[in-house]
Parts: C-alpha cells; sequence; structure tokens
C-alpha cells in the first residue's frame, strides 16, 4: 500500500453526518451561517482572542489581506515558502523582493530585511516555514521603525505558541489554510486573523463582494466558505492537541532511527511551543536526497521535495540571489508525516533511508 507525504484526516462519519442533519434543518448552506459563525469564535478562542474571519482557501486569505491593507510597489517576502506566497503579491500587482532565510528555521533572515528596504517597499510578508516561528519582535521593530505593514502566512502554523501568544495573532494580518493536507483542515479553506477591528471590517466586506445587503461600500471578491466546511472544521478543531501529540512521537521515532546519519533538522526557537506540521530533512548534497527519494518512490512511499524551487527562481519571475534558500531547497526533503502514520511505517521508511545513504 502507498504511503503519501500527508493524509488528511477524516472524523468519524456520525459526528459529521450530526452537523449535516442540522443544515438540513435549517436549509442555511452558506453565507455566514450558524456553523461559519461558532467556528470563527471557537478558532478565535484558540488563537489567544484574535479576530477570525473563514475564508475559502490560504490563498485567497493572502490575496484578500494584500488588497485590505492597500499595498503597492514592493513587498519583502521569503524565497523559502510554498509558491502560493509568491503568486498572491504578483496576482496583487506587487513586487516580490526576496530577502534570504536563515540557518536555523528557514524563514526569512530579518537581520537582511532592513537592507532590501527601498522607498517602494509597503511591506513584509513572511512564512513560518513548517511552523517554526519568524523572528515576530524583530520583525515588528523593523515594521515600526520604517512604517511597514506586516503579513505572515501561517498556513503552517497553526497551533503553535509564541512568547505564551498563539503565532497566528502576530502581525497586521496573519493568513491561514486549512488545505486537507494541513494539521487542522476543513477540507479547502483558510482565514484571515488579526488582532485589529477595523481592519477585520474592511477584511469582511473584501471576502463578501464589498456590500452589505443593499449597501455597497467597497470593492470585494467571493472569499466566503461554507456550512459544509465549517462542520468539518468543528469536528477537527478539538483534536488538535491529540494530533500534534501524535505527531510528536512520530517524530521522536524518526528522529531516533535516523540519528546515525549526518541529516540536518531546522531548530525550534525559544519560547515556543511547537506543532509538528512537517517532518523535513536535510541532506549533505542534492544527489543523496534525490537517491533516497526514488528509493522510496521504488516501495510506493511518497516524498516531497518542499520547498523546490527557491521562489527567487520561478520561471516566471525572478528575484535576486538567496544563496541559502537555493542551496536548502536542493537539498531538503519532506518525509511521510502525519498523526495516523503507524510507527511501523516510520521504522520501515527509516530503515530504506539508511540502507540507501550513501
Ligand atoms: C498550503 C499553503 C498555502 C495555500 O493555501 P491553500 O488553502 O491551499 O490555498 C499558502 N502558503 C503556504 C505556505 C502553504 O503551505
Amino acid at each position: 500500500m502507498s504511503i503519501n507525504v500527508t493524509k488528511a484526516y477524516l472524523p468519524p462519519l456520525e459526528e459529521y453526518v450530526g452537523y449535516l442533519e442540522g443544515i438540513w434543518e435549517r436549509g442555511w448552506l452558506t453565507n455566514n451561517g450558524p456553523l461559519v459563525q461558532r467556528l470563527e469564535a471557537d478558532l478565535s478562542t484558540a488563537l489567544s482572542g484574535a479576530r477570525v474571519q473563514f475564508m475559502s482557501n490560504g490563498t485567497i486569505a493572502l490575496q484578500v489581506a494584500i488588497k485590505a491593507l492597500q499595498l503597492t510597489g514592493e513587498i519583502i517576502t521569503t524565497p523559502f515558502s510554498y509558491v502560493a506566497t509568491t503568486t498572491a503579491i504578483l496576482w496583487e500587482g506587487c513586487e516580490p523582493v526576496f530577502v534570504d532565510i536563515e540557518e536555523q528555521t528557514f524563514c526569512i533572515d530579518a537581520t537582511k530585511i532592513e537592507a532590501a528596504i527601498t522607498p517602494r517597499t509597503s511591506a513584509i510578508l513572511a512564512t513560518h516555514v513548517y511552523g517554526y516561528p519568524c523572528d515576530v519582535r524583530a520583525i515588528e521593530e523593523i515594521a515600526k521603525r520604517h512604517n511597514l505593514k506586516v503579513i505572515y502566512d501561517g498556513a503552517h502554523a497553526f497551533g503553535v505558541t509564541v512568547h505564551g501568544r498563539s503565532l497566528l495573532a502576530y502581525g497586521d494580518i496573519t493568513t491561514c489554510s486549512f488545505h486537507a493536507t494541513k494539521l487542522f483542515h476543513t477540507s479547502e479553506g483558510g482565514a484571515i486573523i488579526t488582532m485589529d477591528e477595523e481592519l477585520a471590517q474592511k477584511v469582511w466586506l473584501y471576502k463578501s463582494f464589498g456590500h452589505i445587503g443593499d449597501e455597497y461600500y467597497s470593492l470585494g471578491v467571493n472569499g466566503k466558505n461554507s456550512e459544509f466546511h465549517a462542520a468539518m472544521g468543528l469536528c477537527n478543531l478539538p483534536r488538535v492537541p491529540e494530533f500534534i501529540e501524535a505527531r510528536r512521537q512520530v517524530a521522536e521515532l524518526y528522529r531516533a532511527e535516523l540519528a546515525s546519519l549526518p541529516l540536518r533538522y531546522p531548530i525550534t526557537p525559544a519560547d515556543t511551543e511547537y506543532n509538528y506540521s512537517y517532518f523535513p530533512i536535510i541532506f549533505e548534497t542534492e544527489q543523496q536526497m534525490q537517491r533516497v527519494k526514488d528509493a522510496l518512490a521504488a516501495h510506493d512511499i511518497n516524498t516531497r521535495r518542499y520547498f523546490f524551487p527557491s521562489l527567487n527562481k520561478l520561471p516566471y519571475h525572478t528575484g535576486a540571489d538567496c544563496p541559502v534558500s537555493e542551496d536548502i531547497s536542493l537539498r531538503v526533503l519532506c518525509l511521510p508525516f502525519y498523526q495516523q502514520l503507524e510507527h511501523d511505517d516510520v521504522r520501515r521508511i527509516s530503515q530504506l533511508i539508511r540502507e540507501n545513504y550513501a
């Protein structure tokens, strides 16, 4: 049986059907229904009281965030992320300016941000890669000093706490993805999270066509999500602590099983409660990575070059050189990793890696 890099958790069917019965009774399928409202309230509690708006996906959340903050010109961003982080900037007519990543967390290197700021810079958009936090305090200071907005792509960061607060509650806006492959999912879905109530009102309009009833206020798009997706979220949300604990155990087993190999891993910064959202390993060379990837594929075990390419090397948009990101992206491989992954499978995968490591 094949093993994939991620596997969506499905709650007990009866539990989901219970929510469906309510939807059938009410006949209210979308447009800020009661399940969406409940999910948003529960998420707000889980995320240190930030205002959470449930969106159709994490990509539209990024686009609406850029729009709501009225960003123009250049946006400083990370080359080591999923492609949506960069394409959202381009899609909104702004220019991504890449700043290299740091060696410990693979997040944007805050010490290199100021050198990239120009009079055209309007914001910093950085990703908490694999759930490892950006240096949120340093970035906040830089943003204040230069009057820039801060957006975090928190698609990997659900359940992470930094300095005693949800990592998703930092920045002017944090976006999240609740896609089926993520730690907490609603099949498809995402969110905009902000502590700023005025900004939240603006986001509300932007994600709902820009009007309330017959009153038209602004440009808008359809970024809403449905009762069916909210129901999946309500089933999964209470289980997140369980998911994180199960993933912690899988991660520890991998680390123990692979301890004899000279692999590198990201390092969790101090004062961080990590969520174990991915399991990336860094090989010494690209050839080693490819050899192991191919060997696992021959056993129907799928891994992912996540992230490759470094986003400053996209065929339709090239940016300045980012040597650390380019180097890491050639050597990184994400192993199969999800809370339901059997420990015997972890041992088998690790053994194959050991046997094919040369
Ligand atoms: C998954 C992901 C997205 C996109 O989210 P969708 O919900 O799939 O649109 C954006 N950024 C990062 C870093 C992601 O991992």
